[in-house]
C-alpha cells in the first residue's frame, strides 16, 4: 500500500505528490486528510495523505515516518475543494491546504483519544490502555496494525474521539464540577440524610431538578444553594456526588447574556422570499440566490428563520460576515436564536477561543458557523445553506496565497453538497448583480424597510460653498443646525469620517517633508499608543519625529485621521454633547470596540463619531441622523471600483439613519456634489446606479464585462524585475488570443515594498480557456528565480486591490 503524499512545502516543483509506502501496522488505519511525516532529502516535513494507491512508479520509495493523526483533519470534500482552489487562483496545493486548516492545529498539538462510553463498553485492549483514565495521548499509544484497527473501529462508533491539546500557551480551561450519581428517590435520601441537614438536602433537590447526568460547575451550585464547599465534600464522601475537573470551553461571549429571540412574524415581502430559499433547501437544489434588499429590510431575520428550517431537516449553515468583530451586534442575533448551537469564529478571537470554537465545529457540537472569510472552509459534514451577508465587501476576497473569493468557494461547497448559496446586500456588487441578471443567480428583493418607514432624506452639501462663506469648521451649517436640533430632542447622531485610502501621516509645514518607510515606497502611519511611526507593509517603526529632518522645522503637522480634530471641534463647538469616538485609537484593545457601542446604545453619548467601522450593521432606534464629513475620499482613489465603493459605504451609513419609529435624516457633504454615485446615493436608487456604473465598466473595459487578472514581479534588483515584467507581457501577448489585452508592465502604485522593486502586468480578458494553463507555465519557467533568488511573482485572478 502507497500513499500520495503532499508535501508542506509551498515551491513549484514540489507541487504535486510524493509516493510513500504505508507501514504494515497502519495499511487499515490510515486515511486520505491524515498527516503523515515522511523522509525528504535529509529531513522529515509534514504532508497530507491525498490518495491512497495500491502501486507506484517510483522504484526507491521511502516510508512513512509517522501517522501525525489518528482522524483525518481534512475530510474528501475539503481535498477536493483544495484541487479546485489551486488551480483556479494558481497557488500551491500545500498552500490552498494551509488556508483550510486552522493554525492552532498546524501549530503541532498534542492528539489525545479521549474516551466517551464506560469504560467497561470498551473492548478490553482498548480497557486497558485507558486504565482509569479518561483520555490517553495518542503518541503514547501502541501503534500494532490489531491495535489500531479496534481504535479505529471505536472511533467510527463514536466510543471514543479524538481531540488536540495545544501545548502550554493555549491550555485548555478546566473547572471543578459535580454531578449526582444517579437519579436518588425520597426514600434513598431521607435513609442517608439527616433531616436538620438542610443544606445537603438543598443541594441534592437542586440538582435533582436538573438533568441527573449533566456536570454542573461547583461554583454555580454553590451560589444557586447558597451552600459552601464541605456540603459539596460529605455528598461526595456518602457517595451521592461525582466530583471531577472538567474543560469549559473558553467562550468569548460567555460574559454576555444573549436575549433569547424567537421568529418573528414575516413581512409579506420576506415571506415570499423565505419561501423560495425554503424550497431550495428541502429541494436540496444547489442554486445561488441574490438577495437585494434596502437597508432595514429585515434580510437578517430572512437568514434565521432560513437557517432555523435547516436545523430541522438536520442539517449544518455558514454565515459570513465581513470583518465580524466590528458588529457584535450580527453575533448577538444569531445567539440569541439559536445559542449554543452557534460558533463564532473571527479574526479578532485569540488563538486558544478560535481553537475552542473549531473544535465545536469538529466535534459535532455546533451547527450553525458565523464567522469571517476563512468560514467557509468550516468542516461540516452535511451543509444545508451558506449565507453571505454584505457580499459586495471587498474584504471576503483574500489578499494572500491563496487568493480566493469566499463567494466562489460557497458557490463550490453548495454544489458539493446540494444547497443553496444565500447572497445578501443592499448595494450587491456589480459581478453578482450582472449574474443575477442574466439569470446565473436567482434575485429576490426586499424593496423596503420592515417598519414601512421611508428612507431617510438626503441632503448634499458642497463643502466649496462653505468655504467662501468663511465656514471653516468640518460641519456644513446645515448639518451643525441638525446636530443642535437632535441635542435639544434628546435623539442621536453619528458623524462618520472615511479615512479609507489615505491615514495619518506627519509632513513638514515648511517644506513639506513627509515621512516614508525606507523599505517600502509608503508614507509611514502615525501611531498615537507609544508615539511611533510604523510601516503597515513591513512593519518598520521609528520614533515620531519633532524637527524635520530635511529642513530642520519645527512645523510638523498631523494629516489624515481627522477624528481627533472633529472631536476637539465638537467639544468646542457643542460643549453640552456627548461624545463616544471610535477609530484604531480607541477600539485598539481587545473588546474595547463593543463596550463602546454598548455605551451608544444605552445612550450614555449624544454623538457617535467614527471612521469606516461604524459604516455596518449598527441598529439603534434613536439614531436619527447621519453626517457624512467628506464623501471624497473614497471617489478620487485610483481603482475602477472607486464609484461603486462610495456608493455602497453612502449608502450603508445612510442605513443606520431612522430604523425605529422615528424617520431618519442623513447629511452628505462633499466638494463633487454632482458625480453620480453621489446623486444616486441621495436618492436611494440602487438600479440607475448600476446601470450607470455599468455602462462606464462596458466603455472602459472593466468586470463585469471583462475579466482580469494581475501579475506583480518584485525582486530587489530593479533592472532584473523591469526585464521579467516586460518578458512575461511579451509571453502574455505571444500565448493569448488577440481579442485578450496585456497591460504594462508600469511600475506598482507601491513601487517598493520590503526593499524589492514592484512592476505589475493586467491582464483583459472575455473568454480565455487557456488562461491558467499559460499562467502555470510562466510559474514553471521561473521557478528556480523564484526558489534560489528571492524572485516574487504573484498572481491575482479578480483582483479587487491595485497596489
Ligand atoms: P437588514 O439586515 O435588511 O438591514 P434587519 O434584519 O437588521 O435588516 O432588520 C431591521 C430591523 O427590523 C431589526 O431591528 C429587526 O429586528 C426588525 N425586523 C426584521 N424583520 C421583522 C419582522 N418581520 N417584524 C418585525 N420586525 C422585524
Ligand atoms: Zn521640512
Ligand atoms: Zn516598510
Amino acid at each position: 500500500m502507497y500513499a500520495k503524499v503532499i508535501v508542506d512545502i509551498p515551491a513549484l516543483s514540489l507541487d504535486k505528490a510524493f509516493d510513500y509506502k504505508v507501514p504494515e501496522n497502519y495499511q487499515l488505519f490510515i486515511q486520505v486528510g491524515m498527516r503523515v511525516l515522511v523522509p525528504f532529502g535529509k529531513r522529515k516535513i509534514q504532508g497530507i495523505v491525498w490518495q491512497l494507491t495500491n502501486e507506484t512508479d517510483v522504484e526507491q520509495v521511502k516510508t512513512i515516518a509517522e501517522l501525525l493523526d489518528p482522524y483525518p483533519v481534512l475530510t474528501n470534500e475539503l481535498l477536493r475543494l483544495g484541487e479546485w482552489l489551486a488551480k483556479e487562483t494558481t497557488c500551491f496545493l500545500s498552500s490552498a491546504y494551509g488556508a483550510m486548516i486552522p493554525s492552532a492545529i498546524r501549530a503541532k498539538p498534542k492528539k489525545m483519544i479521549q474516551r466517551q462510553v464506560k469504560k467497561e463498553q470498551l473492548p478490553p485492549v482498548l480497557q486497558a490502555v485507558f486504565a482509569n483514565k479518561q483520555s490517553v495521548l495518542w503518541k503514547e499509544l501502541p501503534k500494532e496494525a490489531a491495535f489500531l484497527s479496534t481504535l479505529k473501529q471505536e472511533i467510527e462508533r463514536g466510543h471514543v474521539v479524538v481531540d488536540y491539546v495545544l501545548k502550554n500557551k493555549i491550555e485548555k480551561k478546566t473547572i471543578l464540577c459535580v454531578r449526582l450519581v444517579k437519579t436518588y428517590t425520597d426514600e434513598e435520601i431521607a435513609k442517608s440524610i439527616h433531616p436538620s441537614a438542610k443544606k445537603q438536602r438543598k443541594m441534592l433537590e437542586w440538582l435533582q431538578e436538573r438533568s441527573a447526568e449533566d456536570w454542573v460547575p461547583v461554583k454555580d451550585v454553590l451560589a444557586q444553594t447558597n451552600t459552601s464547599m464541605s456540603v459539596v465534600h460529605t455528598l461526595v464522601e456518602k457517595g451521592f456526588l461525582q466530583k471531577e475537573k472538567r474543560e469549559i470551553y473558553r467562550d468569548p461571549y460567555e460574559h454576555r447574556n444573549f436575549e433569547v429571540t424567537t421568529a418573528l412574524s414575516l413581512t409579506s415581502d420576506q415571506a415570499r422570499v423565505l419561501t423560495d430559499i425554503e424550497k431550495a433547501i428541502t429541494e436540496e437544489k444547489a442554486r445561488t440566490y441574490l438577495l437585494r434588499g434596502v437597508t432595514g429590510s429585515g434580510k437578517t431575520e430572512v437568514y434565521l428563520q432560513a437557517i432555523e428550517h435547516v436545523l430541522q431537516k438536520g442539517k449544518e449553515a455558514i454565515v459570513l460576515v465581513p470583518e465580524i468583530s466590528l458588529t457584535p451586534q450580527m453575533v448577538e442575533r444569531f445567539k440569541g436564536r439559536f445559542g449554543s448551537l452557534v460558533a463564532v469564529l473571527h479574526s479578532a478571537l485569540s488563538q486558544g477561543e478560535k481553537y475552542d470554537e473549531w473544535r465545536k465545529i469538529l466535534k459535532k457540537e455546533v451547527k450553525v458557523v458565523v464567522g469571517a472569510r476563512s468560514a467557509v472552509f468550516a468542516p461540516f459534514e452535511n451543509i444545508g445553506l451558506i449565507v453571505i451577508d454584505e457580499e459586495h465587501e471587498s474584504s471576503y476576497k483574500q489578499e494572500d496565497h491563496p487568493r480566493y473569493h469566499a463567494r466562489d468557494v460557497a458557490i463550490w461547497r453548495g454544489k458539493y453538497h446540494r444547497a443553496p448559496v444565500l447572497l445578501g446586500s443592499a448595494t450587491p456588487s456589480l459581478e453578482s448583480y450582472a449574474r443575477a441578471m442574466r439569470n446565473v443567480y436567482q434575485l429576490l428583493e426586499l424593496p423596503s424597510r420592515v417598519n414601512r418607514l421611508p428612507l431617510p432624506h438626503v441632503d448634499i452639501i458642497d463643502m466649496r460653498q462653505e468655504l467662501k462663506k468663511g465656514n471653516r469648521t468640518p460641519f456644513s451649517e446645515t448639518l451643525f443646525q441638525k446636530m443642535k436640533e437632535r441635542l435639544e430632542k434628546k435623539e442621536q447622531t453619528v458623524l462618520f469620517l472615511n479615512r479609507r485610502g489615505f491615514s495619518t501621516f506627519v509632513m513638514c509645514r515648511t517644506c513639506g517633508y513627509t515621512a516614508e518607510c525606507p523599505h517600502c515606497e509608503i508614507t509611514l502611519t502615525y501611531h498615537h499608543t507609544g508615539r511611533l511611526l510604523k510601516c503597515h507593509y513591513c512593519g518598520h517603526e521609528e520614533p515620531l519625529i519633532t524637527t524635520c529632518p530635511a529642513c530642520s522645522s519645527e512645523q510638523i503637522r498631523f494629516f489624515g485621521t481627522g477624528t481627533q480634530k472633529v472631536e476637539a471641534e465638537l467639544t468646542k463647538l457643542l460643549p453640552e454633547a456627548k461624545v463616544i469616538r471610535m477609530d484604531v485609537d480607541t477600539t485598539s484593545k481587545k473588546g474595547s470596540h463593543e463596550k463602546l457601542l454598548q455605551a451608544f446604545g444605552k445612550k450614555e453619548a449624544d454623538i457617535l463619531l467614527g471612521t469606516q467601522m461604524i459604516a455596518k450593521g449598527l441598529d439603534f432606534p434613536d439614531i436619527t441622523l447621519v453626517g457624512v464629513l467628506a464623501a471624497d475620499t473614497l471617489l478620487h482613489l485610483p481603482d475602477f471600483r472607486a464609484a461603486e465603493r462610495t456608493f455602497q459605504l453612502l449608502t450603508q451609513v445612510s442605513g443606520r439613519a431612522g430604523r425605529e419609529k422615528r424617520p431618519g435624516e442623513v447629511v452628505i457633504q462633499t466638494y463633487s456634489p454632482d458625480h453620480y454615485s453621489i446623486q444616486h446615493a441621495k436618492s436611494h436608487d440602487y438600479i440607475q446606479f448600476a446601470q450607470r456604473e455599468m455602462y462606464q465598466r462596458k466603455e472602459t473595459g472593466y468586470p463585469p464585462y471583462y475579466y482580469m487578472t494581475l501579475i506583480t514581479v518584485a525582486h530587489e534588483d530593479v533592472m532584473k524585475t523591469m526585464k521579467t515584467a516586460e518578458n512575461i507581457a511579451k509571453f502574455l501577448r505571444h500565448q493569448l488570443s488577440s481579442e485578450t489585452k496585456v497591460l504594462g508592465p508600469t511600475v506598482s502604485p507601491i513601487a517598493r515594498i520590503k526593499d524589492r522593486y514592484r512592476y505589475q502586468c493586467m491582464i483583459k480578458y472575455r473568454n480565455e480557456p487557456s488562461l491558467k494553463q499559460t499562467l502555470g507555465k510562466i510559474l514553471q519557467h521561473y521557478q528556480q528565480e523564484i526558489e534560489r533568488e528571492h524572485l516574487l511573482i504573484s498572481i491575482d485572478n479578480n483582483p479587487q486591490m491595485f497596489m
